[in-house]
């Protein structure tokens, strides 16, 4: 069995419940840690520094990319997202299964780093459910929402990309499913490499024990 957790990014469009997903997920499994991005957009109503993201001047940003503590960064409507990397780390090794809630452009520069990193895209089950869910949440203005929208149109490019594609229709089914990616993630061949070698040591060790007898 690999030792380490395994480094799972999450993308959807707004509105297309991947924040749920988490949050259920993380209630029932007490194997995974979700990374805390910083970005430059200003909190909304109710978020807090360091639960939902760590808010940053674009000054501060920028020392973060420059001093290499960034695993990642994308510039999203106009402001800055990134994921700290010396916590993703350490909770990898320390076997969790890491998510990352990121957008399509951070999601395929962790792909390009770290091949082994699984890629889970999550929508809603229409385009107009997007515009909705995104009206139903009430904190963004109109113009705001038309270019989340028009960014959503360009993501979907980047789809292909990704390894799982997931409909969330119901949450309880979504959840279950995104867990069994990660545990059969975890049958990788390439996540049990140590596991054959000991299996190899093991068989050269019971051979040399036949051929002593
Ligand atoms: P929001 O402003 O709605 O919280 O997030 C906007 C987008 O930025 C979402 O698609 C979210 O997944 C993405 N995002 C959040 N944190 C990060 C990050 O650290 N890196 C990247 N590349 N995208 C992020």
């Amino acid at each position: 069995m690999s030792q380490n957790g395994i480094l799972i990014v999450l993308s959807g469009f707004a509105g297309s419940g991947k924040g749920t997903i988490i949050k259920e997920l993380m209630n029932k499994y007490d194997d995974f840690a979700l990374s805390v991005s910083a970005t430059t957009r200003s909190p909304r109503p109710g978020e807090e520094e360091g639960v939902h993201y760590f808010f940053r001047t674009e000054e501060e940003f920028r020392r973060m990319i420059d001093n290499g503590e960034l695993l990642e960064y994308a510039n999203y409507v106009g402001n800055f997202y990134g994921t700290p990397k010396a916590y993703v780390m350490e909770q990898l090794q320390a076997g969790k299964n890491v998510i990352l809630e990121i957008e399509t452009e951070g999601a395929l520069s962790v792909k390009s780093r770290y091949p082994e990193a699984v890629l889970v895209f999550v929508m809603p089950p229409s385009v107009d459910e997007i515009e909705n869910r995104l009206k139903k949440r009430g904190t963004e203005t109109d113009e705001v929402i038309a270019k989340r929208m028009r960014k959503a149109a360009t993501e979907i490019e980047a789809v292909d990309k990704y390894d799982f594609l997931m409909v969330n229709d119901v949450l309880s089914e979504s959840v279950e499913l995104f867990n069994s990616i990660v545990r059969s993630q975890h049958m990788a061949v390439s996540n049990n490499l140590d596991r054959i070698d000991e299996t190899k040591k093991e068989f050269a060790e019971y051979l040399n024990r036949k051929k002593e007898n």
